[in-house]
């Protein structure tokens, strides 16, 4: 081996970083580096020592933390979005870089952390927004990166650090992204370890991480299993749970909107997002016309036969006999869908589309693959109620086109989801193409909504008796 410059600066910072991060010493072969760890045990003791002295930082500290992982996540987009894009081999490599950098654009930090108030004759008393210390994270294999991403800016942005069990198929590129924020943090505020992350992930570390003294809150983002086993624990749970978001469309409708909406929602990233388009209700009155529309933004219709051939392929017979939708066409192109169609179309096909009743498997289950379902209903009040059956009670997203505001408020009341779009695609929910701010953890069941930094925090209140009050 050459000795360089470069190389003995890296091993003295190496060193450096294990003399001030005792828990992760390579000698007692538990230690990747950077945070990545094999077992639990190491992971949350690094963790654990690295927030306290997180805790002891200022406001200037976090805001910096946070900044590196931003940076990381808009500089090397491109690079790590492939890399995601062929470990998990899901998806499309223009949605997985736009993730990224919208991860480190749009997800609220530092700055939304504040301090409340209340003052009167017998004095002040403050409430502000703690860390908890370390949690507790899963990722699910959708989003592996722009999901650690985004739940580490929030946690440090509110002193916390973390320990991630990833997604087994998306843990080479979660590890990667742990590596790369630890380092750029360590550089900047001198820490290392405030993210870690378990290197070879099983349900059992999973189960370790649920059941750890030292972790004191967690959040879990994937499909019903996780969410299950997140709330067993003694321990509070943030869950971020699955989606099946419907889609309603009325006669005032407009339909090129509807249409084109309906393509660049359930066209992102192959229709991995759990607020995609999965299913479609609109009124007999436009039906025909909507369908025609489709044809305009790069949607291809398949008829009775071809829609047929497709579901044969996308749904297997699972545990109890119950159909399950085949991981093997999850995230693929719409292309792919195609060929097990039977028909061959353009590469750039966004979305596959076409009529179906609405007791169909792709009405019911979250396909996670870029075919969307359409059922003709004779009005919109049937539109609603076979829109509420299909969420199966998620509360997760839901939308419509309409510019009718009675039967908009109607729908938002009848669906009771945590995210309700009017008008736009499903993604106009989360900030882009629409107000708010981004999350790619919409905790459902455990109802926090959209995650912030304030999520992670604890509530503590200090009251000064008889003073400090100025007026
Ligand atoms: P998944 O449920 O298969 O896996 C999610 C994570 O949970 C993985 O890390 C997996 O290893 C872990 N896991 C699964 N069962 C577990 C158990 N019994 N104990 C401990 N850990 C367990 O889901 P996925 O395919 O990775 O992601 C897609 C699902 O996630 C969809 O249902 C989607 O709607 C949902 N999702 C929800 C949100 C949200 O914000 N609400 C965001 C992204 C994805």
């Amino acid at each position: 081996m050459q000795v360089t410059d470069e190389l003995i600066q890296s091993v003295v910072r190496e060193v450096l970083s294990h003399m001030r991060n005792g828990s992760a010493k390579p000698s007692n072969g538990q230690a990747r580096r950077w945070g990545v760890f094999d077992d639990v045990d190491s992971a949350v003791a690094a963790a654990a020592e690295a927030q306290q002295q997180f805790e002891a930082r200022g406001l200037e500290d976090r805001r910096k933390a946070v900044d590196c992982i931003r940076r990381i996540c808009i500089g090397q987009a491109e690079p790590l979005g492939r890399a995601e894009l062929d470990e998990t081999k899901i998806g499309r490599l223009d949605h997985k870089i736009e993730k990224l950098i919208v991860a480190g654009q749009k997800i609220p930090g530092v700055e939304f952390l504040r301090t409340d108030a209340c003052t009167g004759e017998n004095g002040i008393t403050l409430t502000e927004y703690a860390p908890f210390g370390v949690i507790g994270v899963v990722t699910p294999v959708t989003h592996s990166l722009p999901t650690l991403a985004g739940n580490a800016i929030n946690m440090l942005a509110a002193g916390n650090a973390l320990v991630c069990n990833p997604h087994p198929s998306g843990a080479r590129i979660a590890c990667r992204g742990t590596q790369l924020f630890n380092q750029a943090i360590h550089e900047a505020i001198g820490i290392n370890n405030l993210l870690t992350i378990i290197g070879t992930p099983t349900l059992e570390s999973a189960q370790a991480i649920f059941d750890h003294r030292q972790v004191r809150l967690l959040c879990v983002t994937g499909g019903p299993a996780v969410g299950r086993a997140a709330l067993r624990s003694p321990k509070r749970a943030i869950v971020a749970g699955p989606g099946n978001p419907p889609v309603v469309v009325d006669e005032t409708a407009d339909l090129e909107t509807a249409a084109r909406s309906i393509v660049q929602g359930a066209a992102y990233d192959n229709n991995l997002l759990c607020i995609g388009e999965k299913e479609v209700f609109a009124v007999a009155a436009i039906f025909d016309e909507l369908m025609e529309a489709m044809g305009r933004y790069k949607a291809v219709r398949l008829d009775k036969g071809q829609i047929e051939a497709l579901t044969q392929a996308a749904f297997v017979t699972g545990e109890q006999k119950k159909l399950v939708v085949n991981k093997d066409l999850i995230g693929q192109d719409a292309a792919v869908l195609a060929e097990r169609a039977g028909i061959k179309v353009p590469a750039d096909t966004q979305i596959l589309f076409g009529e179906t009743e609405e007791g169909h498997p792709f009405v019911d289950q979250e396909q996670m693959m870029p075919f969307v379902p359409f059922v003709r209903v004779p009005d919109v009040d049937t539109a609603i109620a076979l829109a509420k059956k299909s969420e199966h009670g998620f509360k997760h997203t839901s939308i419509i086109h309409s510019r009718n505001i009675e039967t908009i408020t109607r729908m938002g009341r009848a669906m009771d989801t945590t995210l309700f779009i009017q008008n736009g695609p499903s993604m106009a929910g989360l900030g882009s193409g629409g107000e708010g701010y981004l999350s790619f953890s919409i905790a459902t069941p455990t109802g926090e909504g959209v995650t912030t930094p304030l999520t992670f925090t604890r509530q503590r209140r200090s009251s000064t008796v008889g003073s400090m009050r100025v007026l």
